[in-house]
């Protein structure tokens, strides 16, 4: 039975920490150090570690635990980054036997542009999903390489996995997120219960994550743009009318820019 749990990192990172019988994998090690007090405080031995994107918050502790560990790194295949033996990118599968678990790879440009998800389905835990900064709870990440039209299609594809899925995002910034949740849908019944909830879980300094996919997309208004209640708030916005799903997706992610 694996077991994941997060290593916070920076001020608001998690790294996700996957074990199994002694065996440890983490998920876009920012920081080497937390992640050597964790690995020595349980007496787990590294041996994967997975990367999502290039950014230095998710790849800054690879080389050293790399190193320290010989720990195999998986990555992105369209990002140049240092130390990762083996590139991946869409519809290729990864077995980590030690582990007792395999990843789908889902390309997911937007955030970056050779971002990438690791998804399994049928892990001891049930589907389970690392996303990185492409879906967070509440939100989504910033367009720093992508276009709305390939952002709106990554987070289609992440919605599309089961609702029962397990999100494990690489940021703790769900309570922020919600204010502009709330802002666009104020009247969201299960966005307002789940405020309440993260409100009370960030008091007791508790972690939101993970998510679920079917959470997501009662709450998360990226995942919403369908909704008749949102496209109207775009279109107020935009003031103009008829607009396709990445126009409506991108007049709400440039609100939250500057929200
Ligand atoms: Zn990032
Ligand atoms: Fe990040």
């Amino acid at each position: 039975m694996i077991a994941i749990s997060p290593i916070p990192a920076f001020n608001d990172n998690y790294i996700w920490l996957i074990e199994n019988n002694g065996f440890a994998a983490v998920v876009d090690p920012g920081d080497p150090s937390p992640v050597i007090q964790a690995l020595e405080q349980n007496g787990l031995q590294l041996t994967t570690i997975l990367i999502t994107h290039h950014h230095a918050d998710h790849t800054g502790g690879l080389a050293a635990l790399k190193q320290r560990y010989s720990a195999k790194v998986y990555g992105p295949a369209r990002e140049s980054i240092k130390n990762i033996d083996i590139p991946l990118s869409q519809g290729q599968n990864i077995q980590l036997e030690d582990l007792g678990l395999s990843f789908k790879i889902l390309d997911i440009p937007g955030h970056t542009a050779g971002h990438i998800a690791f998804f399994c389905e049928n892990s001891s835990a049930g589907p389970i999903l690392f996303c990185g900064d492409t879906l967070f709870s509440g939100g989504c990440g910033r367009l720093f390489e992508g276009t709305p039209t390939q952002m709106w299609d990554s987070l289609q594809k992440l919605s599309e996995l089961p609702i029962s899925t397990k999100v494990y995002c690489a940021h703790e910034y769900t309570s922020s997120n919600l204010q502009f949740a709330l802002a666009v849908e104020p009247n969201n019944a299960d966005l307002v219960k789940y405020s309440l909830k993260v409100q009370q879980l960030r008091q007791a300094s508790q972690p939101t994550l993970p998510s679920t996919i079917g959470l997501e997309l009662k709450i998360n208004p990226f995942l919403r743009i369908r909704e008749s209640n949102v496209i109207d708030v775009a279109e107020n916005r935009s003031g103009e009318r008829e607009l396709s799903e990445s126009e409506v997706f991108a007049s709400i992610r440039s609100w939250k820019d500057s929200f």
